[in-house]
């Protein structure tokens, strides 16, 4: 595969892939080391412990037990004379683990290995935990501490057993004795003073001979459930923590959308009053602000059908004569002027509309021509009493006519521009109404 290909698959990868490669990879190596590795244990023989010795009853029962403790390089040996009359516990080797106050918790152990020799077969070994809690245990009263046991069988030959907790049981004497409540019953190795290795429980009144190489505990740094449950808390942190970046990640894309189309739509509604704007104009002209004939196009186009129209026709008289004399500005300043004057006295149903130089055309939807007649004549008078620029006497020519009952518009266009000329020819300055 081409180098530049691989570089281009490897871009698809975002840093949740990368996470959870990291994830998978933390979790499998932590399982393994787990497993293989972290180990913890703690051993006692010869070599290393040095706080053991043998108990029998010389001190309390006067030696009908008498318990004699040497050792070897490799092993401890308890040679255990029975008298007539002996009691538990007979003889025992007591290994010392008691620092001050303070004995070792055991329960980060998950098992106990011993390495033993006890040349009758018929006969056990009592292997027996002493825990200290102060909730039962009292100082200077060596019962009142938690005696935790398992009986094991006598071996011909060196015999090792690996052990768990869940395989020693509570003395029954203890808890009978102690009057101990069901909650304090259980196993339990978090706080181990002694460990006593002792005769079985109905030895024989003979001699015994308990061998003792080693006793080992092994574990783990990290127990099986702590890293399952720290594996979890990962799991479960990253997917949260995943979840919560991502639902962060949406909102924000969702707001940024939300103002975009925003935007999108205050621009649209801009470009939208633009548009209305330059059709506006394009319908006026510049000049006068009144219609212009793109405006009247638009104007009949909305018009319905049959309704009733009239339309005057207005011309300036002799508008010539004032371009020639007073300039084409005043001129335009005159056309600006009739524009607003008429403006200011129609409805806004009457449109004014410029319909080529000095000329306009006024519609007047919905009225009818004696009503279109008396405007123009309105008008005709009120232009004419105005004030014009340079004192210019001003007058226009009106021709009037209504639309008939299926007539086109360019057709009663055509008769008022007829009745126009006949204001014209009549001498100016007046309204004629088209037959
Ligand atoms: P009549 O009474 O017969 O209507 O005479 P008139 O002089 O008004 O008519 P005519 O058609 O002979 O002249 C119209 C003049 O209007 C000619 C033209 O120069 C002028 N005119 C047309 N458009 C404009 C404009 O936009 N501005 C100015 N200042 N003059 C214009
Ligand atoms: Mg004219
Ligand atoms: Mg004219």
């Amino acid at each position: 595969m081409p180098a530049q290909k691989i570089i281009t698959q490897w871009g698809i990868l975002q840093p949740i892939h990368f996470v959870l490669g990291l994830l998978i990879m933390l979790t499998i190596t932590l399982l393994l080391w787990q497993h293989y590795g972290m180990n913890l244990s703690l051993r006692f023989d010869p070599s290393n412990f040095t706080k053991i010795s043998a108990s029998d009853d010389r001190d309390t029962e006067g030696g009908k037990s008498i318990g004699l403790l040497t050792y070897t390089a490799d092993y401890w040996r308890l040679d255990c004379q029975l008298n007539e009359g002996h009691r538990s516990p007979y003889c025992s080797i007591d290994l010392d683990l008691s620092n001050g106050s303070q004995g070792i918790d055991f329960s980060k152990y998950t098992q106990i290995t011993i390495h033993y020799r006890y040349q009758d077969a018929r006969e056990q070994v009592n292997l027996v935990m002493i825990n200290f809690n102060p909730e039962y245990s009292v100082e200077n009263d060596y019962r009142s501490q938690k005696f935790t046991e398992i009986y094991l069988p006598g071996a011909m030959g060196w015999s090792t057993h690996a052990l768990s907790w869940r395989q020693f049981n509570v003395a029954s004497w203890w808890i009978a004795d102690k009057k101990i409540p069901p909650k304090w019953a259980d196993n339990e190795f978090s706080n181990i003073r002694e460990i006593r290795v002792a005769t079985g429980l109905f030895p024989k009144k003979t001699n015994h001979q308990i061998d003792l190489a080693y006793i080992e505990l092994n574990g783990k740094w990290i127990s099986n459930n702590t890293l399952q449950l720290l594996l979890l808390l990962l799991w479960g942190g990253s997917a949260a923590f995943w979840l919560i970046t991502e639902l962060r990640r949406s909102m924000q894309a969702l707001q940024r959308s939300n103002k975009q189309q925003q935007a999108l739509k205050n621009a649209q509604e801009r470009l939208k009053e633009t548009n209305q704007l330059l059709t506006e104009r394009s319908m006026r002209d510049p000049l006068t602000s009144a219609f212009n004939r793109e405006g009247l196009n638009v104007l009949l186009a909305s018009e319905p059908l049959n309704a009733s129209l009239c339309i005057i026709f207005i011309d300036i008289d002799h508008f010539k004569k004032i371009n020639d004399t007073h300039g084409h500005s005043t001129g335009d300043q005159v056309l600006c002027l009739l524009a607003q004057h008429i403006q200011q006295q129609i409805r806004p149903s009457e449109k004014l509309i410029r319909f080529g130089g000095e000329e306009f055309i006024l519609l007047c939807q919905y009225s009818g021509l004696a009503q279109a007649e008396l405007l123009a004549e309105k008008l005709r008078l009120w232009l004419f009493s105005q004030n014009w620029p340079s004192e210019i006497t001003l007058s226009c020519s009106f021709g009037v006519a209504e639309r008939q009952t299926g007539e086109s518009f360019e057709a009663a266009l055509h008769r008022a521009d007829l009745a126009l000329y006949r204001a014209k020819a009549g001498g100016r300055n007046r309204v004629e109404v088209a037959k």
